[in-house]
């Protein structure tokens, strides 16, 4: 076991050294104070260093700070920029667009296409476009309300898909609490939003034989705290249980886009009614996009048809703008392809053994997770089964000490938890650069006599 104070120790150590090898960033950081709390995002703040390093440029999986160092990008703008920093077909797609407008409320000619590629990549025959995961899953409740006429929606504990006020209901000790980090939060979410634990099947069968819950908002692997795999036969129950209910079963696949080539519902199944998918489908340009089957879309027309006129509650003025559709025009057509993930599959691969093999060697009660391009250490020996394990396999101080110290070393990871994407660029000497920085880092942390 790792000593806590060996941590303290490890990290006060890491602090100091980040500080020394960063005084451009601080410098920028100390005077950027139009910003409040000194960033355009308070997420920027989420890193594990006092100041967030300033980047300068990132290409391929490589980013450079304004401090001159360079970064094996594991974390890869948290998933937006998956397929590679400004992979050249976007660059240059982009560079075209901007020359002819950026966003007219018009259809264009690569949008005519893009439906198409969509439908044909994720195999449900209608899509629209929004501007964020965010705004796209808000769209999806409503129309899941809409359609069913049914107020209530389920979510599992532990679930996140933006900033969307339904689904931020937790289980404290097996009860439904309104998420309490929540800002401004008036309404009681605990009335119309179902949370229950991923992997109870009996759970999601005796929540949805009430016949009051118009959709099931799931991603199929949890990847917002840790990685939570679906048991055997889990999500096909989910499905069955759906279809026999009459409810609605949207996958959020905005971090599932990296299970495999058509998201985790086309690799490994089953398929959703309505499909989510954000971030890396216009590699890092803000814009999302859902998909749903035949019959849903004739059920939203008929909705539609039978409404009165005026506002819908659905998308924003920027949603399916000329320089949106141009990126993921430029992404489906020439970014995200079957050759893509096979590299993408392959490093993994080679990170899920490296990780293996430097947890055996230092016999860490720790396990990896992982499905396609996306993996996870996880400092906890069993892999959990719901979001109250998970909540409770997190080590806070631990991961945040080991990411300072890989930031150090030249290796950036996400700031929430240890999860690591494979992009189509990533090389093999990136991924035994941060397999070796971790050895490193366990091997110090195991020596300190705190
Ligand atoms: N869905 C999932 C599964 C996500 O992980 C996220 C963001 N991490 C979102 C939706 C929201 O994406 P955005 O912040 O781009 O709206």
């Amino acid at each position: 076991m790792i000593n806590p104070k060996a941590i303290l120790a490890l990290r006060e150590r890491e602090l100091t050294r980040f500080v020394n090898a960063n005084p451009k960033s601080k410098h920028y950081f100390e005077r950027s104070n139009g910003w409040f709390q000194r960033v355009p995002f308070h997420w920027m703040l989420d890193w594990p260093s006092p100041f967030p390093i300033v980047a300068a440029s990132a290409t391929g999986a490589t980013l450079t700070s304004l401090d001159g160092q360079t970064f094996d990008d594991f974390c890869l703008g948290d998933t937006a920029s998956m397929f590679g920093h400004s992979p050249s077909a976007l660059a240059s797609a982009l560079a075209e667009q901007a020359g002819k407008g950026l966003s007219y409320m018009l259809p264009t000619i690569e949008g005519a296409e893009l439906g198409n590629m969509l439908a044909s990549m994720f195999g449900l025959p209608h899509w629209q476009v929004t501007t964020t995961a965010s705004e796209a899953n808000r769209a999806v409740i409503r129309w899941c309300r809409g359609l069913t006429g049914r107020s209530k929606i389920l979510i599992f504990n532990g679930c996140y898909h933006g900033a969307v006020d339904d689904v931020f209901v937790d289980l404290r000790d097996g009860l439904a609490v309104n998420r309490p980090s929540l800002i401004g939060q008036v309404q009681d979410l605990l009335l119309t939003t179902v949370a229950i634990e991923f992997n109870d099947v009996a759970a999601l069968e005796s929540a949805l034989r009430n016949g009051d819950i118009a959709c099931v908002l799931a991603e199929p692997v949890m990847t917002n705290i840790g990685m939570i795999r679906d048991a055997p036969g889990y999500l096909e129950t989910l499905r069955r249980l759906c279809s026999e209910t009459g409810t609605l079963l949207v996958f959020d696949e905005t971090h599932t886009i990296s299970s495999g080539y058509g998201g985790h519902s086309n690799s490994h199944g089953p398929m959703p009614d309505i499909m989510v998918i954000g971030k890396s489908i216009g590699g890092g340009v803000p814009c999302a996009v859902y998909g749903f089957t035949a019959q849903i879309s004739a059920r939203m027309e008929a909705l539609n048809k039978a409404r009165p006129a005026g506002h819908s509650g659905i998308g924003t003025t920027l949603s399916a703008n000329a320089l949106a559709m141009s990126a993921m025009h430029a992404m489906l057509g020439q970014v995200i392809t079957r050759k893509a993930y096979d590299h993408m599959l392959a490093m993994a691969d080679r990170l899920v053994s490296g990780l293996r093999q430097v947890i055996e060697a230092h016999g860490l009660p720790w396990h990896v997770s992982h499905v396609g391009a996306r993996v996870e250490f996880v400092c906890a020996v069993q892999p959990p089964r719901n979001g109250n394990e998970a909540r409770a396999a997190m080590d806070h101080d631990l991961e945040s000490a080991i990411h300072l110290y890989l930031t150090n070393r030249g290796i950036l990871l996400a700031p929430f938890h240890n999860m690591m994407l494979l992009s189509p660029v990533t090389q093999s000497e990136q991924v035994d650069r941060l397999l070796h920085a971790l050895d490193s880092c366990v091997g110090e942390l195991l020596e300190i006599k705190a």
